[in-house]
């Protein structure tokens, strides 16, 4: 059986994150993906300010595409406000092959199923031991699943659903636009364009109150794609794919003994705008600290809010979730700008 003193399940920007810094740290780390990378991943890709910062990325030195958005353009119910700003777009499955090769951890393709304690240690598949745990697996973590169900249950009213379509396309809008509540929506729908002629597209909306509205994402998905037809000249020429996952909610109990939840696998995106990549690599890292330096594992601060935290936030918030399942401890207010954190 082969032992690592810590195992990452999951090599996205959670599991990449802890596993870089673990490794920093001089520990003996082993990541098991059931995919190998690159491997396509759903999400539009947008990215703030902090999260360049915070995975040391130098876009001048970045090997994939990389498109800086000087305006976000917010749609609410025909008004339109263009939001000077400082985003970034990057296409995943580039940026998470990237961001795991830069790790120097060990990957091994691995689809894992059964976790089982063993005194202090964790077996996993009975071919993997190890000492510490982290589960950063998304929505579906197997972590979370065998170890974390009943103490971190996940709330259906927090629960999004998304269809998306990424494909190469010569776009003549180089800016981010996104439309809030079309046609009753409780979620938002985007465009977000990348570098050298691609393009990402989307709706998402909170599962729960679809299904009250007896309604499904499919039928939004058609509508947004013959508006983006007659808006933006868009042609969209496949089929979307679908993926779900949780904004924030209580997440106090992240970490039972030594095994921790990272990123999507604990449900830690934003409320307002669903960004899920920042908390999923601040979160990786704190799990990382914790391991290493026997810190306590806080996540109070690591999600805060894309749009700023005052009342537009808490208005889109209520918005999409109603007040579904408040996380424990509200996000400090900061005013709203759109420099340093909002997007898709
Ligand atoms: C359509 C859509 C659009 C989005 N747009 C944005 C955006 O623009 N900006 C933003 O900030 N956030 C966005 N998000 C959210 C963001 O994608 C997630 O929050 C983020 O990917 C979470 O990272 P993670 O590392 O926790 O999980 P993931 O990126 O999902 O990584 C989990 C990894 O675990 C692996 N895995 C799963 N099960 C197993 C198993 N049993 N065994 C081994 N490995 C396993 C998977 O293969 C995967 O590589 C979007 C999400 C969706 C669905």
């Amino acid at each position: 059986m082969r032992h690592a003193n810590v195992i990452v399940v999951g090599g996205g920007p959670a599991g990449a994150s802890a596993a870089r810094r673990l490794k920093q740290g001089g520990a003996d780390v082993l990541v098991l993906d059931k995919e190998r990378f690159p491997r396509p991943k759903l999400c539009a890709g947008w990215v703030t300010p902090e999260v360049i910062r915070e995975v040391d990325l130098d876009p001048a030195t970045y090997p994939h595409r990389f498109l800086s958005f000087r305006r976000l353009h917010f749609h609410f119910k025909g008004l339109h406000l263009p939001v000077p700003c400082v985003q970034h777009s990057i296409r995943r499955l580039e940026f998470d092959a990237w961001l795991l090769e830069r790790s120097g951890a060990e990957v091994l393709q691995h689809t894992v199923r059964d976790i089982q304690r063993d005194g202090a240690q964790y077996v996993i598949d009975r071919q993997f031991r190890c000492d510490y745990l982290v589960g950063a697996g998304g929505t579906a973590c197997p972590v979370h699943r065998n170890l974390f169900r009943s103490a971190l249950p996940r709330v259906r009213g927090l629960q999004t659903v998304t269809l998306e379509l990424e494909f190469g396309y010569e776009w003549q809008d180089p800016d981010c636009h996104l439309w809030f509540f079309e046609d009753g929506l409780p979620g938002y729908s985007w465009y977000v364009p990348k570098a050298r002629g691609w393009l990402n597209i989307g709706v998402g909306g909170m599962a729960q109150r679809l299904k009250q509205r007896d309604e499904d994402i499919w039928l939004h998905w058609q509508r947004f794609a013959q508006r983006l037809r007659r808006r933006l000249d868009v042609q969209v020429p496949l089929e979307p794919t679908g993926y779900s996952y949780y904004v924030r909610g209580a997440a106090d109990a992240a970490r039972l003994d030594n095994a921790f939840l990272a990123g999507d696998a604990v449900g830690l995106a934003t409320r307002d705008l669903c960004e899920g990549i920042g908390p999923a690599i601040r979160s990786g890292l704190r799990a990382a600290d914790s391991i290493l330096h026997a810190a306590p594992y806080e996540l109070a601060d690591v999600t805060g809010a894309s749009l700023g935290g005052g009342w537009i936030s808490r208005m889109v918030d209520w918005g999409f979730t109603r007040g579904a399942g408040k996380p424990a401890r509200r996000s400090p207010k900061k005013p709203l700008t759109v420099n340093s954190s909002a997007g898709a």
